[in-house]
């Protein structure tokens, strides 16, 4: 296994892992430890290109750092990425031998599950290095964070909703979910049972399946749920899907989801804003699933008081964004971007 740092301006660190004995192609980019050791997923995905993924981390972990500052946590942003198809280029040597590359770090940098990881992967990887978290045994142990996501997403979305129309009640509300996945699941039962109306999307048919058996949905094609008929739309698949392609299609009066960076540039931000498109930005609506790995990290024994603590300051930070946009007529996701730098500012004072 080789480690090599790459060059950055915008990051502390960015390290490339290589080794061709078992398959192994990834980077690992630490954006800032200035509130703690950085915190992050790792991430397995077929990508097409070496700079693809390298983008793709750099963009991942610098959401982290604000995810982590707007949840209140003691916790820096990183992110690790694995170029590769899970279903296929996985296996446990090559988890191994992540681990070892994240053992040079000093625990600069702890990993969890991202896309294409399970809690059986990070409990591979604990196997090599303490610079773990996410695993489903052990003391302080905290499982799949997806639950807890949807959780902070349902709460973001009522107020959101609260905020657009004066109340939270979702009864009736039609709901576009994009990705039918851990988060998206998880979601879809909240949503269902508080009396939202869905119509979702996977590329995975067989899910789509399972969803309308299970939730009594209807579904659309992939590239037909933003122009849908519904209130909210809600992205839990991939980032980069608010664009110049999909926000003029969008007839929804708020955007509320789980997936990173959704926005694929802070432009379609203030293109949403300027639509009077309401948009809950993602790293403070989808922060419920890193508060529930920092029990673990920090070894937290009560972690369902800690865990409720930091959805309600969540809750009020968003409450706080969102008023604050909307007296300044701005987008949300600049007030929030500019809210957790002054956090940080002077948490690191
Ligand atoms: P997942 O891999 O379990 O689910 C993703 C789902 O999206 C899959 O069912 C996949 O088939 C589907 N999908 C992929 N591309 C799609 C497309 N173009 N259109 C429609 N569906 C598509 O992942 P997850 O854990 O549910 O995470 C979903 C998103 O939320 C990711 O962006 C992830 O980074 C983010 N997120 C997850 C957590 C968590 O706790 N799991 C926390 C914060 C953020």
């Amino acid at each position: 296994m080789a480690i090599t740092i790459i060059d950055s301006d915008s990051h502390e660190e960015i390290y490339r892992v290589e080794d061709p004995s078992v398959g192994l192609l990834g980077f690992i980019a630490i954006h800032s430890t200035t509130l703690g050791p950085a915190a992050g997923g790792l991430r397995m995905k077929p990508y097409c290109s070496s700079d693809e993924a390298l983008k793709d981390v750099k963009r991942l972990s610098e959401g982290m750092t604000y995810k982590n500052a707007a949840a209140g946590l003691s916790l820096g942003g990183g992110k690790a990425v694995i170029m590769g198809d899970p279903a296929k280029d996985k296996s446990p040597n090559l988890l191994r031998s992540f681990a070892r590359a994240l053992n040079t770090l000093n625990g600069r940098y702890i990993t969890a599950e991202d896309m294409g990881m399970s809690p059986d992967d990070m409990a591979v990887i604990a196997e090599e290095t303490p610079n773990v978290a996410g695993l489903a045994s052990g003391t302080y142990a905290s499982g799949d964070p997806s639950p807890i996501t949807a959780q902070g997403i349902f709460n973001a979305l009522k107020i959101a909703h609260a905020h657009k129309y004066g109340t939270n009640i979702l009864s009736k509300r039609r709901v576009a979910v994009q990705g039918l996945g851990h988060v998206g699941w998880y979601l879809c039962e909240l949503l269902t049972d508080a009396g939202a109306e869905l119509i979702v999307c996977d590329i995975n048919d067989a899910q789509v399946e399972q969803a309308i058996e299970r939730f009594g949905c209807s579904a659309v094609p992939t590239s037909e749920i933003y122009s849908v008929d519904a209130d909210i739309f809600s992205p839990c698949a991939i980032g980069g899907v608010l664009n110049s392609e999909t926000i003029p299609q969008l007839k929804v009066a708020l955007v509320v989801g789980g997936a990173n960076n959704q926005l694929a540039t802070p432009e379609d931000g203030r293109a949403l804003h300027e639509r009077g498109i309401l948009y809950a930005p993602d790293f403070v609506a989808n922060g419920g699933g890193i508060i529930n790995v920092a029990t673990e990290i920090q070894r937290i024994s009560d972690r369902s008081t800690f865990v409720s603590q930091k959805l309600n300051a969540l809750e009020q930070t968003l409450m706080q964004i969102l008023r604050q946009a909307t007296a300044e007529n701005v987008s949300p996701d600049a007030i929030a971007i500019a809210t957790v730098s002054e956090k940080m500012v002077k948490l690191a004072a």
